[in-house]
């Protein structure tokens, strides 16, 4: 694995510095020390990126879809020549399990093969019209320059998600990589230009939110911006660039609940439990972090799951449970987050604290006596911590699962198709699972959340194409005088 000792931007097709030759540090989550350092993004950098992809923007569009589909095949062919290489590169910023890289990366390849394939559909529509001798159909047409921000936790499937369907539909695009994990952007720039990619319809910028995010939301060029990361800074986005029109795209936060019934198989719901809260130490929009238990099992579930987080292995080997938060001020936030619970009366079952250091780890966290309204219930963590509730039957269980600012994803654990059924009616996510975990994306199935978990939108599966085309009407007059 080679990380460059500092990350470029990639613009047209070039390894670039930027205009202040200002830096910062990635650290390894794992051991605190130094990565790499990065090249700080400005406006300016920004403003080169978004001029090249607009360069490039129109001759992309021209390309007919399925040759734009063979071209993401040669990117997808690359991902996969390299995906030993990728997956070392994400392990090593994120300190997450080569296993698990590995696996994220293979969703990536995943995601980008259905993609590729969708230059061969890339449907409209063909309909009637109330004219005679009239044609009517629908098109669709690229928008322009894609402006793409992602988050850190899952970073190559993060790429691999706004990239695929924002070229595919014909946009070029300005990815701004995570700060957190940098160089997954930038060797996913350099599979790019092997692959073939004309300069400037991939351009990938490194640097903070503010200084390089903010200008890329901002710029009048940018026609599109899709967002994944936190819903406060989601907020801002639908703010400023909505006050220019520009179409936006939310994948936001997520408090998902859980439920087990009195009817639940307990080992399989203590078993997805356990994955939904501390799988990737708990740092996925869709993971369980509100546990929803009937009284009934309440104490036997409780004890259960306990024992099992006690026995959860804490580091970066493959049969490691889970890795380390990836900084130190999230995992700050988050042992804050416990203590001011605990001082309200919260119980810590389990965890609570750093688990060791050096590394950002945090132990597997486990409370209950918790009020759901307070901040702790109501707020999104993003870390290997969940709350343990009691509730009387499936009513109150329900009126919990949904009493959330966040809507992303649900499950339930229970042997009646009854309940089940009830559940996945009315519980308001945009994702729900039955006797599973609070999991739910495929690369050709439409993610995203109700409420403050999104604005609507859908990534990735062909929904996604929504998001980066615009629909043309067309309508065909035929004069048959002229036959
Ligand atoms: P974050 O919102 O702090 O940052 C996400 C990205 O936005 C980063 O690239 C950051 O640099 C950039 N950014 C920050 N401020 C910005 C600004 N003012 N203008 C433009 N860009 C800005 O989130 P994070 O802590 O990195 O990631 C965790 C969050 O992401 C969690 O809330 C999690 O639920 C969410 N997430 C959602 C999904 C989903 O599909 N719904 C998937 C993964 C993560």
């Amino acid at each position: 694995m080679v990380i460059p000792k500092l990350i470029p931007n990639w613009i047209d097709a070039q390894e670039q510095m930027v205009a202040t030759s200002e830096k910062f540090p990635k650290l390894d989550p794992a051991t605190g020390k130094l990565l790499c350092e990065v090249v700080r993004s400005k406006a300016a950098d920004v403003e080169k990126a978004v001029q090249s992809s607009k360069k490039a923007q129109s001759a992309w569009a021209e390309v007919p879809p399925v040759q734009r589909g063979l071209m993401l095949h040669e990117i997808v062919l690359g991902m996969k020549n390299r995906q030993k290489e990728i997956a070392e590169i994400v392990a090593a910023e994120t300190g997450k399990s080569y296993k698990d890289a590995y696996g994220e990366t293979g969703g990536a390849i995943a995601l980008g093969l259905f993609y590729a394939s969708e230059g061969q559909r890339l449907y409209g529509r063909t309909t009637t019209s109330g004219t005679p001798n009239k044609y009517a159909m629908t098109v669709r047409m690229p928008l322009g320059v894609a402006g793409l921000i992602i988050a850190a936790n899952t970073p190559i499937a993060n790429v691999a998600w706004k990239v695929f369907p924002a070229l595919i539909c014909g946009n070029s695009a300005v990815l701004k990589a995570a700060e957190n994990t940098p160089a997954t952007a930038w060797i996913f720039g350099e599979i790019a230009k092997e692959a073939g990619l004309p300069p400037g319809v991939l351009n990938i910028i490194q640097g903070y939110g503010e200084e390089a995010g903010a200008p890329l939301v901002a710029h009048p060029d940018v026609a599109v911006v899709s967002f994944t990361g936190s819903t406060e800074v989601g907020r801002i986005i639908q703010r400023v660039a909505g006050e220019r029109f520009a179409r936006v795209s939310l994948e936001l936060g997520g408090k998902n609940p859980l439920v087990v019934c009195d009817d639940a198989d307990l080992d399989n719901a203590v078993k997805w439990t356990l994955l939904s809260a501390f799988s990737n130490a708990g740092q996925r929009c869709a993971s369980g972090s509100r546990i929803i238990i009937f009284e009934e099992v309440y104490e036997a579930f409780r004890d259960r799951l306990v024992e099992k987080t006690k026995q959860l292995k804490i580091g970066t080997a493959d049969d490691d449970d889970l890795g380390p938060i990836i900084n130190e001020s999230q995992l700050q936030n988050m042992i804050a987050a416990v203590a001011k619970a605990k001082a309200a009366g919260a119980t810590i079952l389990i965890g609570g604290d750093r688990f060791s250091s050096p590394g950002f780890y945090m132990a597997p966290t486990l409370l209950e006596n918790v009020d759901p309204q307070a901040e702790i219930s109501q707020c999104e963590l993003f870390g290997p911590i969940a709350i343990l509730y009691r509730v009387k039957d499936f009513e109150e269980a329900l009126a919990l699962a949904n009493d959330s600012p966040y809507g992303l994803t649900a499950s339930i654990h229970t042997r009646s198709l009854h309940r089940a059924v009830r559940f996945c009616d009315k519980v308001r996510s945009g994702v729900v699972v039955v006797n599973a975990g609070t999991y739910g994306s495929e690369p050709h199935m439409p993610f995203g959340g109700l409420k403050q978990s999104g604005n609507g939108t859908r990534e990735p599966g062909t929904e996604a194409l929504d998001v980066y085309s615009e629909l043309k009407d067309v309508y065909i007059n035929i004069d048959p005088s002229q036959l």
